[in-house]
């Protein structure tokens, strides 16, 4: 069975969150089931280092055909370790920095979407299942399901994050679909173009990246507007537990840790040491370390963070975060680290080999999420020792279960209501715990044996796609 992911981001060529860690892990957990064969199509952008540019070779000019105007992208293609990667190049829309954040991202990936289309044609081998992420890709099963380039090819559309639905203006349909307008209805939602509606709307089956979250997304609240749609398609909408790349993401084999470890504790808190020495914090190796490693957008529990963090810095800890985005946030975790240099660090930029470290050196992981989808950050802080400390939402409520010193169960801390005085409180229990002997070394001991490997989502993967192949009229269209 040929599966094709259709993606905007992937390591190891390009990320700018989680996204990126699912499209560069699933596949190569998907090829062991040996009837899986996975390709994976990406804009290849300017960002893409030279060294992997190098390694591909030229396939094929496309036409892209928008509205009146004929374009191309060039195809590329690069087989690493068993995993056919195709790009699709375009001066106009792809050299640029970055990779999001253009007026006409839009246009960009409806463009992309179209590329991914025709270049079915160019591929060596033809889909059996077309599985599209995110509103970036939706529109890609739209067309897939409108031009039937290939007949029997099913569609399977993945939302990693409800918030993001990538909105174009309502007149680009006209200009640039070359479509009939019986076929709006399925792209429309509240006056304006809507890709990730696209994508659910045309797909055969729906998932999404956690069991938690699948529910949420029936309330109005976390859906975005956008739950009479899953609601209907109810039968075919379920939520599938992202994983991660157990063997990238593994303090005893990270060239970018200080100090290889697995289990030791000792080894772990040699990184601590080194980090401290690398940001001028205090060197002690007792103090509680608390990161976060994160965007620094709302959905990330910051408001919570902004309303507590310098009352609990009072506390014998540290403090470091690693991120980038919004202005408020970027300014608020500067004046901390202006306030206590000695205590709290702020690294505002996006860094893999930096986040390696805190991962490794921490001794508690923070992501009070408003809503979380599924939540990687958490699963390699596990992988690292790192005690996570979260809000039971979505995956982060699928991953983690808060300690209890009567029974001795727990892999972390979490609080349920979205409310600063909760994660403070939250925050000093998590600190009398790492201060009493015994407790600690027993949440330890039950952070050793958790495992977030893809073994069985890429097994509910497997399932889905040979089920989706041989039921009889799941589609709609
Ligand atoms: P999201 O996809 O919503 O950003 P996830 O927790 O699913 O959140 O995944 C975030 C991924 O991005 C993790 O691999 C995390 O380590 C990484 N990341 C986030 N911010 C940075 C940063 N500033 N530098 C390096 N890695 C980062």
């Amino acid at each position: 069975m040929n599966v094709l992911f259709v993606a905007s981001e992937c390591t190891p060529f390009i990320k700018t969150g989680g996204l990126a860690d699912v499209i560069g892990s699933l596949p190569h957990a998907l090829k062991t089931h040996e009837h899986l064969d996975v390709s994976v199509i990406l804009p290849l952008y300017d960002e893409i280092s030279q060294d992997w540019k190098n390694r591909m070779t030229f396939k094929a000019i496309v036409p892209v055909e928008i509205g009146w105007r004929n374009q191309t992208a060039e195809l590329y293609y690069l087989n690493e370790d068993g995993v056919h990667y195709y790009f699709l190049a375009n001066t106009f829309y792809y050299e640029r920095k970055g990779v999001y954040g253009y007026y006409d991202d839009g246009e960009r990936f409806l463009f992309f979407s179209k590329a991914v289309i025709s270049s079915l044609d160019y591929l060596d081998f033809i889909p059996d299942i077309l599985h599209a992420h995110d509103w970036q890709a939706g529109l890609t099963v739209a067309f897939a399901k409108i031009y039937q380039p290939i007949e029997r090819m099913k569609a399977i559309f993945t939302v990693h994050n409800m918030k993001y639905q990538g909105l174009i203006p309502l007149d680009m349909y006209e200009d640039f679909f070359s479509l009939p307008r019986e076929h709006i209805g399925g792209m429309e939602w509240d006056g304006m173009l809507n890709c990730l509606k696209a994508g659910m709307f045309h797909a055969d089956k729906i998932t999404t990246v956690s069991p938690s979250y699948a529910n949420e997304l029936k309330d109005p609240y976390y859906s975005e507007g956008l739950h009479p749609l899953l609601n209907e398609r109810e039968a075919d909408f379920c939520g599938i537990l992202n994983g991660i790349n157990t063997d990238e993401y593994n303090p005893l084999k990270d060239p970018y840790i200080d100090v290889p470890y697995s289990y030791s504790r000792a080894k772990k808190k040699l990184n601590k040491l080194a980090l401290q020495e690398e940001l001028n914090l205090q060197i002690s190796e007792e103090k509680p370390l608390y990161v976060m490693v994160t965007r620094l957008v709302e959905q990330k529990g910051l408001h919570l963070i902004e309303c507590i963090l310098e009352e609990f810095i009072q506390e014998d800890i540290q403090f470091i975060v690693l991120g980038t985005g919004e202005w408020e946030f970027e300014r608020y975790f500067s004046y901390l680290a202006n306030k206590y240099p000695s205590k709290s660090a702020a690294i505002l930029t996006f860094d893999e080999a930096l986040s390696r470290k805190l991962y490794a050196s921490a001794d508690f992981f923070l992501m009070p999420s408003l809503f979380e989808p599924c939540g990687l950050s958490q699963l390699i802080a596990l992988q690292y020792k790192t005690v996570p400390i979260v809000r039971e939402t979505g995956g982060l409520k699928d991953t983690v279960s808060s300690y209890n010193e009567l029974t001795g169960e727990g892999n972390g801390f979490s609080f349920t209501n979205y409310n600063a005085h909760d994660l403070l409180t939250v925050l000093h229990y998590s600190l009398r715990v790492y201060h009493d002997n015994e407790n600690w070394k027993q949440l330890c001991k039950n952070i050793n044996k958790c495992k977030y490997d893809w073994k069985h989502s890429a097994a509910e993967y497997s399932r889905l796609y040979k089920s989706v192949l041989t039921e009889q009229g799941v589609s709609q269209n």
